[in-house]
């Protein structure tokens, strides 16, 4: 079985899988600001692994929502690979304070450290060493990305386990998504076409939909990763995001939000995707 947490980490993005053979996969590691997800995954999953690891992590974009725990990850479970737009970094800290300085240091930090290559052996993303689960990440060209605004770094991850498939996103902009709609870069259009689930690009504001990625997409529900409405176009995000419906707890839903439904779980096995919702608190 695959399974695959959306983690209520307010206006943040951290989504885990675990793989049929045990393997742990974070995408972004946002936190909420009173309670560390890390901790949270510590306590969970490597209880009785002191040891333990994330075998890897990928960082969609290394704005703070999507890194804001980076630091207890790498205390606490030291992912061994990391996936990263590399030409992001160095960063700079958001605000001048210890906390966002020492956010900012670790990420530059892991950039510089992790450089050496992976052997295919030990390469989750090979499909041979996660219990069958296809993991591929599209990412924009250098010619579209601009460190004065990191969100046009964030990288889309194709993940394919047993026919279901989940389309995770960072905070990317419409222009962007567009633009590889538009070239069909890497063969785009076919891969994500007819998805299980979608998370939606920068926390389903309505400001960056792209109706072409969506409609290739057309999930059967989109996952919306954020906490009580801060911007207001997101008060539209459930009418925009209307995919294919599935029923739950004998309700028509298109859109599943962590600020309304807590964490939320897929667990996918042969011929069935289950969703769990307010799972797994802390
Ligand atoms: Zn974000």
């Amino acid at each position: 079985m695959m399974k695959i947490n959306f983690y209520d980490v307010e206006h943040g993005s951290c989504t885990h899988i675990i793989t049929p053979n045990g393997k742990h996969i974070l995408i972004d590691v946002g936190s909420r600001e009173s309670k560390s997800i890390v901790s949270h995954l510590k306590n969970t999953y490597f209880r009785y692994n002191y040891y333990g690891q994330i075998d890897q992590l990928i960082i969609t974009h290394p704005h703070e929502d999507h890194i804001y725990d980076l630091p207890a990850l790498c205390d606490k479970l030291k992912p061994r690979i990391l996936h990263r737009p590399q030409s992001a970094f160095p960063i700079v800290p958001t605000q001048d304070t210890q906390l966002h300085r020492e956010i900012a240091k670790c990420a530059n930090d892991m950039n510089n450290e992790y450089n050496s290559p992976v052997a295919p052996e030990n390469n989750p993303l090979n499909q041979a060493n996660n219990g069958g689960i296809e993991i591929e990440i599209i990412t924009p060209p250098s010619s579209e990305t601009t460190k004065d605004d990191l969100n046009t770094f964030s990288n889309i991850i194709i993940v394919k386990y047993e026919g279901y498939k989940f389309i995770l996103t960072g905070d990317n902009p419409k222009s962007i998504l567009q633009k590889i709609m538009d070239r069909n870069q890497d063969n785009i259009r076919q891969k994500i076409a007819y998805s299980t689930v979608l998370l939606a690009p920068h926390h389903g504001r309505t400001g960056e939909f792209c109706e072409d990625f969506f409609k290739c997409i057309n999930p059967f529900l989109t996952v919306v990763s954020d906490k009580s409405i801060v911007h207001t176009t997101q008060e539209e995000t459930s009418n925009v995001y209307k995919g294919r419906g599935a029923e739950l707890d004998g309700k028509n839903r298109y859109v599943l939000t962590t600020r309304n439904d807590g964490t939320i779980t897929f667990e996918v096995a042969k011929n069935s995707c289950t969703v769990f919702m307010n799972t797994e608190s802390y």
